[in-house]
């Protein structure tokens, strides 16, 4: 594919359970203001089955086309949606591909990157036009100690996005034009997969990714038992339970809750971290949160010099009172 022959920015947007993940939306907000900067458009793709309501969310974040392929054989992922992107890929041609840094993303990026001979950038949490025209995409490397900039050289070019690096824009009440959504069938080539049943793990039913409040325990608690205090607080402020690697490890709480370089990536509104030193690993997972308070007894932890608000004290002193104030605001 030649450069000329490639234009506008091409989001690919993955589905659960008909709604569209919080990701591919939140990828609108840069690909409309590289794409406007360009004078091209977006084009958010979907390929699952019930795609209806999800077409709808994009259009009202501002997707200027969506092309849809909806069909009961796309339920769950597998290699049939490489062969579907790489096929849409070389029928419209963006110039860029962003897909959401999900599981399924992370591992369809690099196949359809491969079966094109496309560059691909992963985990990119920034993203900027630069002078010559070329995406500067900006991506962690060492734990999240460096950030690193990347042109890609290929066209069409693909880039995998990290959730939570960009704000979902004000979605708008559109209805839904014939014109703006094509529904595509393309076909699967040779596949050699075939998804005889799907099994739910505990970790999907735990939405730390698209959740406002979380509230995480770390070792600091000191004991399953004391763990439950983190639950508490979680509750009463409408919030999920995060944890670090210790607790999980402990057995205190299940991996679906860990946080961090080996866990799950988020951005709540409100990070609450409790009995958290602030190690790399942790800190990498929750650094984009909005607004992070964090209790510690010891005031030189590192977990203070991201926090907006540290409270140096015990924990089993300080969430007891927390809870018992937010209960008082809220009766
Ligand atoms: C390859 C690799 C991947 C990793 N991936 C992850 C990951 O995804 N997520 C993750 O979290 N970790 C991960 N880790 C582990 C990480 O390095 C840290 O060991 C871990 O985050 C520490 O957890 P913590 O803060 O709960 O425990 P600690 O570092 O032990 O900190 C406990 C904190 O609690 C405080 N404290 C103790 N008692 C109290 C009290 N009563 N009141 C108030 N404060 C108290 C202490 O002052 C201390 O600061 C990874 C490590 C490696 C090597």
């Amino acid at each position: 594919m030649s450069l000329t022959d490639c234009k506008g920015i091409m989001v690919v947007i993955e589905t659960a359970d008909g709604a569209a993940k919080s990701v591919g939306l939140e990828m609108l907000t840069p690909a409309k203001e590289i794409a406007s900067a360009k004078g091209t458009d977006v084009t958010a793709v979907m390929i699952g089955e019930g795609l209806e309501d999800a077409a709808k969310q994009a259009a009202s974040y501002g997707a200027d086309k969506i092309i849809t392929v909806d069909n009961n054989d796309l339920k769950a992922y597998s290699e049939k949606h490489a062969a579907v992107l790489k096929e849409l890929i070389e029928k419209y041609k963006p110039e860029t591909v962003l897909i959401g840094a999900t599981q399924n993303g992370k591992d369809i990026a690099p196949i359809v990157a491969g079966k094109l001979g496309l560059g691909c950038v992963t985990d990119v949490v920034s993203m900027k036009l630069g002078d010559d025209g070329k995406i500067v995409f900006t991506c962690p490397m060492y734990s999240g100690n460096i950030l690193s900039d990347n042109v890609i050289d290929t066209v069409p070019q693909i880039a995998t996005v990290r959730g939570g690096s960009f704000k979902k824009g004000e979605p708008k009440d559109v209805e839904l034009p014939e014109e703006v959504v094509i529904a595509e069938s393309m076909p699967y080539g040779d596949i050699k997969t075939t998804i005889k049943e799907t099994v739910k793990e505990i970790s999907e039913a735990v939405n730390l990714e698209d959740a406002q409040v979380i509230v995480s325990g770390g070792r600091g608690m000191g004991s399953a038992e004391n763990f439950k205090l983190v639950e508490e607080l979680a509750n009463v402020l409408g919030g999920v339970v995060g944890a670090t690697r210790a607790p999980v490890e402990d057995g205190w709480i299940s991996r679906a809750h860990q946080i961090g370089q080996s866990g799950k990536i988020v951005a709540p509104k409100l990070y609450i971290a409790c009995g958290i030193s602030g190690a790399t690993q942790h800190v990498t997972g929750m650094v984009g949160s909005d607004y992070i308070v964090a209790i510690n007894k010891d005031e030189d932890a590192p977990i203070f010099d991201i926090a907006n608000v540290g409270i140096v004290g015990n924990v089993m002193q300080v969430i007891p009172a927390m809870i018992e104030e937010i209960k008082k605001l809220k009766a």
